[in-house]
């Protein structure tokens, strides 16, 4: 009896499987991102021949995500993961992709794609590559998604790697790709345009979140509220950030809206100047849903606030 119990259990089971089973047999792939950034990119290449979800919320600091068991699943389902790289994700997302047991998208599988190997990477350590003084960019700046440029690149693999794990839609994937690199051309020579005025122009930023995109749109990063990137504010280096900005007339400080704003406020009260919170990422406010959409409110905010100061 508890054989037969088993068994029917069994086929039940069976029948259930092959009736969820379909959906994915459909042929959509299964994309999971580190970022929403890359999500944002991935989408415009998929289209509907994929789902596409990020574990990190844009509003999250990339180097420091609280790991929750909600990833964990999101990992086991997944066909592809595609990674910023460069260590970005080192803190919370390795774990994380050994316990799903997802062997397709273990580090050097067809399904991990980093996507750092396609893109410019800037701040390239020349020394000795070490996190001891707590340093969180060792191997170069993992913000690198901020220059257009690197979007295009991050497309372009999206495009190659979703053609060869379905090579019947080739075609699509192509199609999809040349339509968002026109659009791409477009909102560069708008994004241009507007930035052009301030071209030269000298800021501080909290975080190294910013060298792709200000050597893209010609703005001098001059200091750092951070010694370090992923070190803390001190307060000789909070004055020697003061004794730049001052003697250089600088009237903006740059933060990431994860950073507590103390001390960016106090150096600005300081120096007669303005902080500006500036967006790393898509999500990171509601309204800034997709890559175009990041660029337009970072780039409107900068214009606003430097047509202040002439
Ligand atoms: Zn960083």
């Amino acid at each position: 009896m508890k054989i037969i119990n088993a068994t029917k259990y069994a086929i039940a089971l069976i029948a259930l499987l092959t009736l969820t089973i379909p959906t994915q047999a459909a042929g959509k792939i299964n994309v999971i991102t580190a970022t929403q950034d890359l999500a944002s990119l991935g989408a415009e290449i998929g289209g509907d021949h994929i789902t596409i979800e990020s574990i990190a919320k844009g509003y999250q600091d990339p180097h420091f995500v609280e790991p929750k068991p909600s990833f964990l699943l999101k990992l086991q389902r997944a066909d592809l993961l595609a990674v910023v790289g460069l260590q970005l994700e080192i803190g919370w997302l390795p774990p994380l992709v050994t316990q799903s047991g997802n062997q397709k998208i273990q580090v050097g599988a067809n399904g991990y794609l980093d996507m750092s190997q396609f893109c410019q990477i800037l701040e390239i350590p020349t020394g000795q590559v070490t996190r001891a003084e707590g340093d969180v960019h060792p191997l170069g700046n993992p913000h690198y998604w901020l220059n257009p440029a690197n979007g295009r690149r991050i497309a372009k693999a999206f495009q190659n790697k979703f053609s060869e794990m379905r090579p019947a839609d080739a075609a699509y994937f192509a199609q999809r790709f040349s339509d968002f690199d026109k659009r791409l051309t477009e909102a560069e020579k708008r994004w241009d345009a507007a930035m052009a005025p301030y071209r030269g122009r000298k800021v501080v930023t909290y975080h190294r979140s910013w060298p792709n995109f200000c050597e893209r749109f010609g703005l001098n990063v001059t200091d750092y509220v951070e010694p370090k990137p992923g070190i803390p504010p001190s307060p000789s280096h909070t004055l020697e950030v003061i004794n730049t900005m001052k003697r250089e007339n600088i009237k903006l400080i740059l933060v990431e809206p994860d950073f507590d704003l103390r001390t960016p406020n106090s150096i600005a009260q300081a120096t007669g100047g303005t902080v500006l919170v500036l967006l790393p990422s898509v999500g990171g406010v509601k309204e800034v849903n997709d890559y175009f959409q990041l660029f337009d409110y970072d780039i409107n905010l900068l214009t606003t606030a430097f047509a202040k100061f002439k």
